[in-house]
């Protein structure tokens, strides 16, 4: 579907070597993949990803970005302008070791979810329970809370810009992704979110699920009709793998 997408998110791995590498096997991998491809690097690799990708469909990606626009005094941060100045069309933002290691709100997710979206950066906007929250069977209600958040602060307009990404915490590097069936009740019940805001934007938006996809389960992850692709940690650093998981996504 036009919803398909597949991204990488190398979290803080890589080197300048690392990239040259992983974009001259990936880009040979490319040809039967008819899904949207990102990669997001760390902030000093973006530059050079997007330039050995250029004139392929595979797009780059940031990490995270600066609640503020405008140039300033906030030491430390890149705005969606330099992202996309350095090449990149996409950044995650809202992701569960932001949240639980660097202090990010719900009101700084829809911030830089709105930042990114004003410099033309697409957000991969990711939400998620923990295992505490699972285990007390509060999923909804916290996932009612990080999607509500960004449905209330951005425009319908906005909301087009974005990818949702469901990643449950206790899914993430622990090689314990969600089943099938866990991804697709998930992902039916955010899309259902989404549609008493708006039908026509639940149609369109895709949602990709994030936690241990590999090679060997992203098919069975992939064939929930909610399921439109996958955030992949781990198994982006290798071009074999990502693309593998890539080619899975009908
Ligand atoms: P893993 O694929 O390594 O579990 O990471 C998932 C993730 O957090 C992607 O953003």
């Amino acid at each position: 579907t036009d919803r398909a997408f597949v991204a990488g998110n190398w979290k803080m791995n890589g080197s300048l070597s690392d990239i040259d590498t992983f974009s001259n096997a990936l880009t040979a991998r490319a040809a039967d993949i008819s899904c949207g491809l990102a990669v997001c690097v760390p902030f000093v690799y973006v530059a050079r990803l997007a330039e050995r990708l250029k004139g392929s469909d595979i797009a780059t990606g940031g990490q995270d970005v600066a609640t503020e626009i405008e140039p300033g005094a906030f030491t430390g941060e890149v705005s969606g302008t330099m992202l996309a100045d350095c090449g990149a069309t996409f950044t995650v933002v809202g992701h569960s070791e932001r949240r639980a290691m660097y202090g990010e709100t719900d009101d700084i997710v829809v911030a830089k979810t709105r930042a990114a979206i004003a410099c033309g950066i697409q957000p991969i906007v990711c939400v998620g329970e923990t295992l505490e929250e699972r285990e007390a069977d509060t999923v909804e209600t916290v996932l009612k809370r990080q999607l509500g958040a960004v449905l209330d602060g951005c425009s319908d307009e906005e909301l087009g810009r974005i990818v949702l990404a469901y990643e449950p915490v206790w899914a993430i590097g622990t090689g314990r992704s969600a089943t099938p069936e866990q991804a697709q009740e998930i992902h039916a019940f955010l899309r259902s979110q989404i549609a008493e805001r708006s039908d026509t934007l639940s149609r369109s938006l895709s949602i990709v699920y994030g936690g241990s996809v590999k090679p060997d389960n992203a098919e069975a992850i992939f064939a929930g009709d909610d399921v439109d692709g996958a955030l992949v940690g781990g198994a982006s650093l290798k071009a074999d793998s990502f693309a593998d998981i890539a080619r899975a996504m009908p």
